[in-house]
């Protein structure tokens, strides 16, 4: 035999036996957006890697050393997709989209990171995003804070946290940049390896270190919320308004910059401590530059993605089940007609039963073997189709996850009696 074929290390399968749940947290997650007004959008997997470099920026993780990149044979630089915002914007300064009206969009799909794989990082993740083109006020991001918020209680999650920051504007940034830069240089001999070249390069960085040595030195460093502008302390005040209004409660963390380049004024997580290290569910902010930066017309944005793993691993974690349990009939029939006629009684009740899980068995094996599989697969009721029931136009009934009797009847009898009885 040759050798076993086997997936790429990071990069996870979704088998049967778990994908009921992906689906059913898919669809609530996406009808919560809809009906807040969010349209649906997708982008290629594969971009120009110069997309992604002028987006998420030079100097962070990802592009220095996460990213999927290739040359074609014309000699340019393609990449898989690390991030969804940098594909959404380059589709929004396209096609114009945001010159019409404002734009409430969500993106689902897989992204491709180049790391290390372990519990809840993968080296192809999912996540689902949220973004909003062409609204400054803080009205929009409390929007979508107000909506992931809500999502949380749908799905009943617990022991999860909102911190929340703002990085003020351009020019604050710029200046605070100095200040941090003085105060970690004095403290160089406590700088980790990468620490000292992100000194350089993107001090910010070091505020988003997870190295556990350096967690004092970051929290006495500076913070940025004390050097704000009017405009920004503004916004953020507004911002916790509408939060305060509907009672969602959040933490202040100073030192929450994020790993990407582009965002300015608000930053949050939502972090939980169920899951070790990847502790970080959900994350976005405001970044009202990027569109600029990348081509188009000046437009504020805002958004957010979910790392839809590391939700799943926490809902399992918290033991909570999102699907229902479905109630199915097995079709067991013997003999040449009636094989045909279990087709067709498939598709009445696939008609007339729209919401119950008709399996017809496709393996014309013995009677006691299509029970076994009927039980195997924890059907709830076997309707039985045999030479007898046939000649009399009849089927037979038989429970099979209780005790009760089996009974024969026609068609519309048992159709009724399903109907009773999902
Ligand atoms: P982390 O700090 O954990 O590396 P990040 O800041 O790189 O996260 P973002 O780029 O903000 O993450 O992505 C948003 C979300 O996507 C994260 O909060 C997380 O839930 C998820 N995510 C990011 N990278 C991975 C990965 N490699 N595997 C699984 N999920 C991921
Ligand atoms: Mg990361």
């Amino acid at each position: 035999m040759s050798k076993k074929i086997q997936a790429i290390r990071g990069m996870n399968d979704l088998l049967p036996k778990n994908s009921a749940l992906w689906l059913s947290l898919e669809k609530t997650i996406f009808d919560l957006f809809i009906t807040y007004g969010y349209q649906n959008i997708r982008t290629p997997i594969v971009e120009k890697t110069d997309t992604f470099c002028r987006a998420i920026g030079g100097d962070t993780d990802i592009v220095e050393k996460e990213m999927y990149s290739w040359k074609e044979a014309s000699g340019e630089s393609l990449s898989l997709r690390p991030e969804g915002t940098a594909g959404c914007v380059r589709m929004m300064i396209e096609h114009n989209l945001p010159r019409e009206s404002i734009q409430k969009v969500f993106y689902q799909g897989a992204m491709f990171r180049h790391e290390r794989p372990q519990k809840g990082r993968y080296r192809q993740f999912h996540q689902v995003g949220l973004e909003i083109f062409g609204v400054f006020n803080a009205k929009a991001d409390a929007e979508l804070i107000i909506i992931i918020h809500t999502l949380w209680q749908i799905i009943g999650l617990k022991n999860i946290v909102l911190e929340i920051n703002t990085l003020g504007s351009n020019e604050v940034r710029n200046a605070y940049r100095k200040v941090l830069v003085a105060y970690f240089n004095q403290h160089k001999n406590q700088l980790n390896e990468d620490g000292l070249k992100q000194l350089k390069t993107n001090p910010f960085r070091i505020l988003d270190s997870k190295n556990k040595a350096m967690y004092s030195l970051i929290s006495d460093a500076p913070k940025l919320i004390d050097y704000l502008d009017k405009k920004s302390t503004k916004h953020f005040e507004q911002f916790k308004s509408y939060l305060d209004a509907l009672n969602i409660t959040y933490v202040i963390n100073t030192s929450l910059v994020r790993g990407l380049d582009y965002y300015n004024r608000t930053v949050f997580e939502w972090t939980t401590t169920d899951l070790g290290t990847q502790s970080t569910i959900c994350a976005g902010g405001r970044y009202d530059g990027l569109i600029e930066k990348m081509g188009g017309m000046p437009t504020p944005a805002v958004g957010l993605a979910i790392g839809l793993e590391r939700l799943v691993l926490l809902l399992e974690a918290q033991n909570l089940i999102l699907t229902k349990s479905i109630l199915s009939i097995c079709l067991i029939a013997f003999g040449k007609k009636e094989q045909i006629k279990s087709i067709q009684i498939a598709n009445t009740l696939h008609d007339e039963l729209p919401n119950i899980i008709i399996y017809n068995d496709l393996t014309l094996g013995s009677f006691k073997s299509q029970f076994e599989k009927a039980d195997k697969i924890k059907a709830n009721f076997a309707l039985i189709l045999g030479e007898q029931e046939l000649n009399n136009n009849q089927i037979s009934i038989k429970p099979l996850r209780n005790q009760g009797k089996q009974q024969t009847m026609n068609l519309e009898e048992a159709i009724k009696y399903f109907k009773e009885n999902q």
